[in-house]
């Protein structure tokens, strides 16, 4: 057992799915496109034009500021940032400084061992993205087309207490990210970024120790990676009677290390001052209300209440609501149905996620429709079609896009019902297989699920194995 203890802040910067960028109206989401095809004089900081800002970017900032939990300032301000960097033409960003939008905030997370966590949230604003710089050998290639992308940023206290809880919140604040439709949260597409400041001290100790800031994880697995391949590093150093002094450190997932790119900065080396070209942004209570009216019910409540109101494993209800459109698609099918929604639950786990998986598909674009789908399990239910007959139709019923009922009507796959005919189609099996027969009353009792098989392949299927066993056992014992 270690005697540290693993103290993690994360900075994200999440990219909204807004059309146009913050301040002009060129297209946001330029992901694929050739460099320096989606810029224009406000977005590259040329002289004597005047940012604009977009409301939508103002909307989603509220959403999100109110999902973290967040007060929302009536009123708040643009800064400016100063800094010097090839891929920001403009010589500044403009982010929000002391008076930003949202102000504190939470997010509760699970952790492992089946308790919450609570993340506290120290900053939330909104700011635009600088230009990329593509570094060559002997040059550099400036792209400007993610100038003035509209960014939140939200960093997150010393909370976290280990690689993996940090993991869990990048994993919750995705799927809320997407839940409530402000960010595609694509990490590889740098829709979220994560920068993981990462100390160590002596387990019981309050004290804050030096941090490391790790920066370029550009998926939740690698973020976990660099923080324990951190947490390792510095545990060795403490041991070994070093000192931990601040640096920014760049992670390379391929060789698995950590590398120094520079010292850290403090804040006062920005200048930050009032943005001269913006005014505050003033919200009406009434807009405000409007927007909030939006927010639907968030992840986390809606698994705690599929777990109480449908009495589904905590599993499950985990499963069926990492998507906003599947926890919508399973209410849905247990509408139609009526019945015990665990049953809807095991379709949807055991078969629907496939299918899904298999195509390509979100919930709503399946031609399996919530409708549809209870109609299979009622079909299962009152034996009209056996289990493994309702599986198929699932798929046949996405492929066609045709009503379960009418496939089953049209390729006769009723299930047989009638004992006689069960009866004849066992005898039948039972005289073609002497030697298996023979097998099977000298003690082989395996052989019966072989003899079910031929039965059931002889009725398509139709036949319910459950009275196809039954039959064979009481032919067999004759
Ligand atoms: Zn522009
Ligand atoms: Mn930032």
């Amino acid at each position: 057992m270690t005697k540290y203890e693993t103290v993690i802040g994360l900075e994200t910067h999440i990219q909204l799915n807004t059309q146009s960028k913050i301040f002009c109206s060129c297209k946001a989401d330029s992901w694929g496109d050739p460099p320096n095809t989606n810029i224009c004089p406000v977005c590259t900081g040329q002289p004597g034009v005047l940012p604009i800002p977009n409301k939508a970017v103002i909307k989603k900032g509220i959403l999100l500021a109110a999902a973290m939990n967040s007060e929302i300032r009536p009123v708040s301000f643009f800064d400016r940032k100063n800094y010097f960097y090839p891929d920001l033409p403009k010589g500044y960003q403009i982010t929000q400084y002391d008076m930003a939008l949202g102000k504190g905030g939470y997010m509760d997370i699970p952790t492992i061992n089946g308790e919450t966590r609570r993340v506290t949230i120290e900053k939330l604003h909104l700011e635009e993205d600088a230009g990329k710089t593509i570094h060559k050998p002997g040059r550099r290639l400036l792209d400007f087309n993610r100038c003035g992308v509209p960014l939140i940023e939200m960093v997150t206290g010393p909370d976290l207490r280990s690689a993996d809880e940090a993991a869990e919140y990048l994993t919750r604040l995705r799927q809320l990210l997407r839940w409530i439709g402000v960010s595609e949260a694509e990490m590889e597409k740098g829709h979220l970024r994560c920068d993981a400041n990462v100390s160590i001290r002596p387990i019981g100790s309050t004290e804050l120790n030096p941090k490391m800031e790790i920066k370029n994880v550009n998926s939740i697995e690698h973020v976990r990676h660099a923080i324990n391949a951190e947490v390792k590093r510095q545990i060795k150093e403490v041991e070994a009677g070093r000192k931990i002094t601040s640096w920014t450190l760049d992670w390379d997932e391929d060789t698995q290390t950590l590398s120094k790119m520079r010292s850290k900065e403090t804040e006062a080396d920005y200048h930050y001052f009032r943005e001269p070209d913006l005014l505050p942004v003033r919200l009406d209570a009434e807009e405000k209300d409007k927007v909030l009216a939006q927010l639907p019910e968030l992840p986390l409540k809606r698994q705690a209440r599929f777990e109480k109101e449908y009495e589904l494993p905590t599993y499950n209800a985990e499963i069926l609501t990492s998507e906003r459109a599947l926890s919508d698609y399973f209410e849905a099918t247990v509408k139609f149905y009526r019945g015990e929604a665990k049953q809807v639950s095991n379709w949807i786990m055991n078969d629907v996620l496939g299918i899904l998986n298999e195509r390509g598909l979100s919930a709503p674009e399946l031609q399996l429709t919530p409708e549809r789908l209870a109609k299979v399990i009622i079909l299962v239910d009152n034996k009209v079609i056996n289990t493994s007959t309702g599986r198929d139709i699932l798929r046949k019923v996405e492929s066609s896009g045709k009503d379960p009922a009418q496939i089953v009507e049209e390729e006769g796959l009723s299930q047989m019902t009638d004992n006689a005919a069960i009866e004849k189609v066992c005898a039948e099996i039972i005289e073609e297989n002497p030697s298996q027969v023979e097998q099977y009353q000298n003690g082989k009792k395996m052989v019966l699920g072989w003899l079910i098989g031929q039965v059931m392949g002889k009725t398509r299927g139709k036949a319910d194995p459950q009275a196809v066993r039954a039959m064979l056992q009481k032919l067999l014992s004759d």
